[in-house]
């Protein structure tokens, strides 16, 4: 029963109707208003995920997320063990450079191999070496070999944003037109497209000539209105919070005060949402929180602008 009225309340104010207007307040279902999603992993840290794939992505604008190993992972380039594996200092470069560096296993053990205890120390001594050597605590976790089973899969979701639970294996046997035919199936969908890559010219399922991911990835720029090409930490927080939070919407003559609410913790939870305003001719609009002026971007009948979900009441002012 307790649960049935929750419910009730939050599709009431979810749907933010106020009295007097038409005006409709929503969370996008994606970051700024697209229609679908898709994220880029790339695992076990090989070092043309520095050299190629990084390069590749950011030239687009877009960023990635890489699952590593930090057993497998080279000092610095004087202290080499393994050619084909990045090193401490590309990592943290590249995170600098806003892609994602998260846990893929510190030595990419199987869950279904290892005991509990011998997995938890797995997984917490990759999390303190890519936090000491990157300076990012990763928020995201990746299964080695997608065994997504036993004790340590409970384990690992703690304090962090998502697991990585499904996902499109974006390799060897994808022709050009599978890598078309997935892009067009989300934007018809709506949904979140997952992809997994490991080896680019070399290792396991690499593509062996990489050209048709990035001709892949000119095929996603080009259609950059509809999609948004975020982290696996961007998207999986993204949409968590839109699922969870609860918006109050009263309207004062041309004003619209919102006041969001979200019930997750606010010290992981730190992705801007996309809040949507519809329903009536509107000229101008502006938006502020608390005494930050919000950009806002109307497009036709809709106005949205990114928010911050712990930031406190948003007043909207249309014209
Ligand atoms: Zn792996």
């Amino acid at each position: 029963m307790k649960t049935f009225l929750i419910t009730l309340l939050c599709v009431f104010f979810y749907s933010g109707f106020s009295s007097g207007a038409d005006w409709n307040v929503s969370v996008a279902k994606y970051r700024h208003d697209k229609v679908c999603a898709i994220s880029y992993t790339f695992d076990d840290g090989l070092a043309e995920h520095y050299t190629l794939a990084a390069p590749q992505l950011e030239q687009r604008g877009f960023r990635g997320t890489f699952f590593i190993n930090g057993s497998k992972v080279n000092k610095d380039e004087r202290h080499i063990k393994d050619t084909t594996r990045v090193t401490w200092p590309q990592l943290k470069e590249m995170a600098e450079k806003g892609h994602e560096i998260s846990n893929h296993g510190w030595a990419h053990r199987n869950f279904a191999k290892f005991p509990f205890e011998v997995l938890k120390e797995d997984i917490l001594k990759n999390d303190s070496a890519i936090y000491a050597h990157v300076g990012v605590m990763p928020r995201t976790y990746a299964y080695p070999n997608n065994t997504k089973q036993g004790e340590a899969m409970a384990f690992v979701a703690r304090n962090r944003v998502g697991t990585r639970l499904k996902q499109r294996s974006v390799g060897s046997k994808c022709t050009a037109r599978d890598l078309e035919k997935w892009m067009e199936t989300l934007i018809k969908t709506g949904d979140w497209g997952v992809g997994m890559t490991h080896g680019l010219t070399y290792g396991y399922d690499a593509f062996g000539n990489p050209q048709r991911l990035w001709e892949h990835w000119e095929q996603v720029k080009a259609n950059e209105d509809k999609i948004w090409v975020g982290t696996f930490h961007e998207v999986v927080s993204y949409l968590k919070e839109r699922e969870a939070i609860r918006l109050t919407v009263t309207e004062k003559k041309n004003k619209l005060h919102v006041v969001p609410e979200l019930p997750l913790d606010k010290e992981l939870f730190t992705e801007p949402l996309t809040m949507v305003v519809e329903g009536g001719t509107m000229k101008k609009v502006s938006a502020r929180q608390g005494k930050k002026k919000l950009s806002v971007q109307l497009r036709s009948d809709k106005a949205f602008f990114d928010f911050d979900p712990f930031g406190g009441e948003i007043i909207v002012t249309i014209r």
